[in-house]
């Protein structure tokens, strides 16, 4: 999907700036007050906590590329994934996920939706049918996530979403893996988009946040259970992430180029059994992919062949760490069943296709070539040098 007409690092750089009346700075101030004169602020809707001056930026940015209309930020991505579902979902409700989903986001469902009385289905598999055939009469959401976190498996987005349209439903999706730069679901009909800002948008593995875009009546919605819940963003982090935003279109083009050549690396490698990157060929959902994202992300997941040891293979890489989390600039190596999917019996990691010996590599933005000799020391783990 090309999308010529959005500036993406200029916005990236200046969208939702705060100005800096009183010193003339070069970026937005940051005001860590906790209180703020209540005279001319409408209370009943706005406590006063919300309508601190830091955070009116972060919707700013966001907004404009996803051209959602309004953005609540959230302490953490599952704080928007819980926040924005259960301003939907309400006792007696059924909400469809689908198979391939987040281990936190299952977790969620498998823990909680028990106790509020909500039911819900996964579907069999990807494709818009098998969303159709799990709506009955209750349903109210339709939950995506694609690319999915960690084999990469692709939704056909505006498929469902024009189901959920069809039968007055909701749909929501997972935009994480992508980041707003590969792909915009409320282009694709998508009506409430969430990222995990701890990921991609963050981008440097040291901020916890979450993000959930949408229509104006939708967001409303869920800010007005995120009041009551409290899992409101800080003025610090919305600061930081601000920051991390500026570099966010060059950090992700590069990711995009480094995992494409590294899951072409890794598809002819003899120890290696699969590739799992929508950018390749032999990926099975490749066209759709290639129309539905503007690039392909810097997510890969592979198999080592049988025999192989996944978790001695990821402790003797020198540079690249093993790491519970992703999208940071570092490349990083981790594996799905001691992380994300940690918590998942192994009958339903087996399900989404996820073995003890998969491995979800998050590309970062080095060089392919390896610096010279003499700068060996003092990088890669324990001063080593890198292989
Ligand atoms: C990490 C992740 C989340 C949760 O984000 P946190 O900020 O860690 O709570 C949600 N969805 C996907 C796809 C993720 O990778």
């Amino acid at each position: 999907m090309k999308d010529k007409k959005t500036a993406l690092n200029t916005l990236c750089v200046h969208a939702g700036e705060l100005e800096d009346k009183q010193f003339k700075g070069a970026i937005s101030p940051l005001y860590m007050s906790t209180s703020y004169a209540f005279e001319d602020v409408d209370v009943k809707r706005y406590p006063v906590i919300l309508i601190r001056p830091t955070r009116k930026r972060f919707p700013g940015r966001l907004q404009l590329w996803n051209t959602g209309k309004k953005l609540w930020s959230s302490v953490v991505g599952m704080a928007a994934i819980s926040t924005a579902l259960m301003a939907f979902l309400h006792h007696g409700d059924h909400v469809v996920f689908q198979k391939a989903l987040y281990g936190g986001t299952f977790n969620l469902v498998m823990e909680e939706f028990d106790k509020f009385g909500i039911t819900y289905s996964f579907t069999q598999g990807p494709a818009p049918e098998d969303f159709e055939a799990c709506i009955r009469e209750n349903t109210k959401v339709l939950f995506l996530e694609t690319p999915s976190n960690p084999l990469l498996t692709i939704t056909d987005v505006e498929a469902v979403a024009g189901i959920a349209r069809k039968h007055g439903l909701i749909s929501m999706l997972d935009n994480t893996f992508a980041s707003p730069v590969n792909q915009n679901p409320i282009v694709l009909g998508i009506d409430i988009v969430i990222h995990s800002a701890t990921k991609y948008l963050g981008g440097h593995s040291d901020i916890l946040a979450g993000a959930v875009v949408g229509s104006d009546a939708h967001i409303d919605k869920i800010f007005q259970l995120g009041k009551n819940l409290g899992g409101n963003l800080s003025d610090f982090t919305v600061w930081l992430l601000e920051r991390s935003i500026k570099t966010l279109g060059l950090r992700v083009k590069a990711q995009n180029r480094n995992a494409k050549k590294l899951a072409r690396f890794l598809e002819k490698h003899p120890d290696v059994s699969a590739v799992y990157y929508p950018g390749l060929k032999s990926h099975p959902d490749y066209a759709l992919a290639r129309k539905q994202m503007k690039g392909f992300g810097g997510m890969l997941s592979f198999e080592l062949r049988e025999g192989l040891d996944a978790r001695l293979f990821m402790k003797e890489l020198r540079l690249i760490k093993p790491s519970m989390s992703l999208a940071g600039v570092e490349s990083t190596i981790s594996s799905p069943m001691l992380t994300s999917h940690a918590l998942l019996s192994e009958e339903d990691r087996k399900v989404q296709g996820i073995s003890d010996e998969t491995a979800s590599f998050s590309v970062g933005i080095e060089d392919k070539k390896r610096p010279g000799k003499r700068y060996y020391q003092g990088l890669g783990q324990s001063g080593r040098p890198m292989r």
